[in-house]
Parts: C-alpha cells; structure tokens; sequence
C-alpha cells in the first residue's frame, strides 16, 4: 500500500481525501498558497507545504512546484483530487515521469476523454449510444452550418476541450448561428486554449444521469450505480441525488453496461464517471467521462458503502477491486447540496470575507463535507463552494426531509459582505 500521499488540492476535496488517507495509516502532505496559510485542509495534513502566492496560476495549477513539494516532502502518491490539475494529461505524465504513483488515470486516458470530440468518438467505437451531432474534422463556418441543417434545431455548441459549461451556446435559429460560433470560438480560445467545437442536438427536458465507474490495473471494471443532477443552474450542478427517480431497472442496467464498455474502451484505471443525458422517452446518450473523483462522489457512497477514495488508493497501490460487479449493493437514498458564497439577491456572485459563526449539526444519516472554520477568509481567488450537505433516507422523500433539516440547522455568517450587494 503507498505510504504517503501529496494532496494537490484545497478547500473541502482535501480534506475528504486527508480523512480516509489517515484511516488507511497513509501518511498526508497538504500544498497551500499565501491565500490558504491558515485552511482546514494544512492544519488537517501530517505537514504542510508552501507552493505559491494566491493566484491559482502560481500556486494550485503551478505543477513544478507542486511536483517539487512532493519531491521535498517524500512523498510516494499525488491525488489530485477534483478541478485543478487533475485531468491534465500532462501533470499526469509529469507526476509518473518524476516516479510519483499517479492517483487517477493514465495520461492517455486523460487525454482523450479531455476531448468530447474524441471521447465522443471513442464511445461510438465502443457502440455507446452519443447525442446526434456533428463532431467533424472541419472547423469551418460552411461545415457547421450544413451540420446544423441536419442536426435540426434548437442544437448545442459546445468547444471540445470544454468544461464548467464555458463555451456552450443554445442555438434556436439559425439566423444567430454564426454569431453563436463566434463567441463559442472566442470564449473557448480564452478559457481553454483551443477554439475546436462540437454541435449537439439539444434535448429538451433533459435528465443528466452519470455512472460511476471503478477500474483495476488487472483490467477489471464495475459500476457502483448512477447519480441524478439534473437539477442545474447555468448547465451546472448543484443538488445531486442517488438513485435517479426516472429510471427503470432496464434503462439503469443498460446505462451501467454502457459506462463500463466506455472505461474499457480507453484502459481505464481507478475512478471515473462516465456522463450521460436522457430525454423523456427514457433514451439515453453518453456525453463525456470525467477522469477523476467527482464533487458529488458522496451520494454515491452513502448508497453503496464504498469509500470511493480507499479504492482510489487501493487501486493505484495495484490491487485488484475490493468488490466484484455482484456484489455491489445499493441501499436506500442519498441527496447532496452544494453550498456557495454567494449572494442571492445580487445574480448569485461570489462572496468573500471571514466566516464569524458557524453551527454545523450533527444529525443522524448525515454528513457535511466542508473546508471552512470560525475567522477563516473565504478569498475572492478560488471556487465559492464552501462544501457539501448530504443526507440518506430509506427513500427518497426521507433523504430529502433529511437534508432540508440538516440545512434549516445550519448557520453561517460572515461571508455575505453586504458593502459589494448591487
Ligand atoms: P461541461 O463539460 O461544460 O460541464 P457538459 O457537456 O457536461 O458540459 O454539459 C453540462 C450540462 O449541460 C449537462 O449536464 C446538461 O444539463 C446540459 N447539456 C449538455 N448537453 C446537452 C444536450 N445535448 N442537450 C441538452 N442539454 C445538454
């Protein structure tokens, strides 16, 4: 089993992996930046190590010197938990170059499934059902107007190498098409580094519905079941539920066939989540895997009883799956809140400041997976997601009264800074 582990990560993800790393006597080295001297997640850790000012360029994303932190402390794994560096082909490749036991997926994998032009390809190889779109080489204004013509409308642009729904633009006729291409084009150059674009038919009354999926270096995989988010803001989730209350026992099977067969297509080691969107007729269309531990990777746990990152380590230490396909189970229901700094009568934007209360309950069936603390800064330089609110029930309408009261007991404040309310 690997000794110590490198968390290239912040807020409450390192601190969920700091949990199950000391329970496996795996000793834990946090990264901070000048923003972060004083964060759960560095008082948490075995020891800690400066990486950088607050700037996520300098610090969270610098890979040399997160490379060298590693190098410096002894450390034998780096988990990149979720955002950041972990679905960088190249941190991925830099870490296992540097002789670091990488906690995720090849470099390869990574790669391709970064791409929803080429993982959509690949899951068409692989004989998984994909949105109808156009995923063509040519990138030319003539090429995607004749695409859209076929495909029909409303249709999605979407840039491969996107993410967070940066770059995704609805089209309802095609007097704006172009325009849409422009600023997709110009939105991805900027956030991505790459202008390449897909089209999509756009499902209406849509359900996101993904699989989580397991996979050994002994060329094993399994599925530990679905997650439902389909309840979204700006394409973006934020309350996460497991099971999904719209599938029927064949459609969940098949979905489950699907994301192992998409896994297996790309040699996939340790955790994924293969994506899907259903429409109401009950279809359902792959729509891209994300190589690495999820946020709402929770629910998933309370229903399963698997702690996703003790297989993480396991498997990335070479053992085989701790569980066969059969002898998965799920039991009753789980359902997660994210919960942000924001401000809600001011368009939801990000808040800062310095947390001055909190009551955070204890109820039964519950867990709330957080990184905040009594006079901590909440800065303006990372994600506003404090942390996650999880209830589980026998079913669903339990789980969910769960979680109205582990949120009605809830208390923070000081994030709201009433000065910058438009
Ligand atoms: P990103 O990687 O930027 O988050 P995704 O491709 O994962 O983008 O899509 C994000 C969300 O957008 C989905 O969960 C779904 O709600 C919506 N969406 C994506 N593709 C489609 C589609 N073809 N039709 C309707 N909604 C879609």
């Amino acid at each position: 089993m690997i000794n110590s582990v490198l968390i290239a990560n912040r807020g409450e993800i390192a601190c969920r992996i700091i949990r199950t790393a000391r329970a496996l006597g795996i000793r834990t080295i946090a990264v901070y930046s000048d923003a972060d001297q004083h964060s759960p997640h560095v008082t948490q850790a075995d020891c800690a190590l400066r990486i950088g000012p607050a700037a996520v360029q300098d610090s969270y994303l610098n890979s040399d010197a997160i490379l060298r932190a590693a190098q410096t402390s002894g450390a034998e794994a780096i988990h990149p938990g979720y955002g950041f560096l972990s679905e960088n082909s190249a941190f991925a490749q830099a870490c296992t170059q540097a002789g670091f036991c990488f906690i995720g997926p090849s470099h390869s994998a990574i790669e391709l499934m970064g791409n929803k032009r080429a993982a959509k390809l690949a899951a068409q190889a692989a004989q998984v059902p994909c949105v109808p779109g156009y995923e063509g080489e040519s990138q030319s204004n003539s090429a995607f107007i004749k695409a859209a013509t076929q495909i029909g409308l409303p249709l999605l642009i979407k840039a491969t190498a996107g993410g967070g729904g940066r770059g995704m633009r609805i089209v309802r006729s095609l007097e704006t098409f172009e325009a849409a291409l422009d600023s997709a084009r110009s939105e991805a150059l900027n956030a991505f580094g790459s202008d390449e674009l897909i089209l999509e038919k756009y499902i209406k009354s849509p359900r996101h519905i993904e699989i989580q999926v397991f996979a050994d270096q002994q060329g094993k995989t399994v599925h530990l079941g679905e997650r439902d988010c389909s309840i979204q803001r700006r394409h973006q989730k934020v309350i996460e539920e497991s099971p999904s209350p719209t599938l029927t026992p064949e459609t969940r099977a098949a979905m489950g066939q699907a994301a192992v067969a998409v896994a297996a297509a790309c040699n996939y080691v340790g955790a994924g989540t293969v994506e899907f969107i259903t429409d109401p007729q009950g279809h359902f269309y792959f729509l891209e895997m994300n190589t690495r531990l999820q946020v709402e990777h929770p629910v998933t746990e309370l229903v399963t009883g698997i702690d996703l990152v003790a297989w993480q380590f396991k498997i990335a230490s070479g053992e085989p799956l701790p569980l066969a396909q059969e002898a998965i189970r799920w039991q009753g229901h789980a359902i997660e809140a994210r919960l942000y700094a924001e401000e809600s009568r001011a368009q939801f934007l990000p808040q800062t400041g310095t947390i001055e209360r909190m009551l955070l309950p204890t109820l039964p069936n519950c867990r709330i997976d957080h990184a905040i603390a009594p006079s901590l800064a909440v800065s303006p330089y990372y994600d506003p997601m404090l942390g996650k609110w999880i209830a589980w029930g026998q079913d669903r309408s339990s789980a969910i009264q769960q979680l109205i009261q582990l949120l009605s007991e809830t208390r923070i404040e000081g994030v709201t800074d009433r000065k910058s309310v438009v």
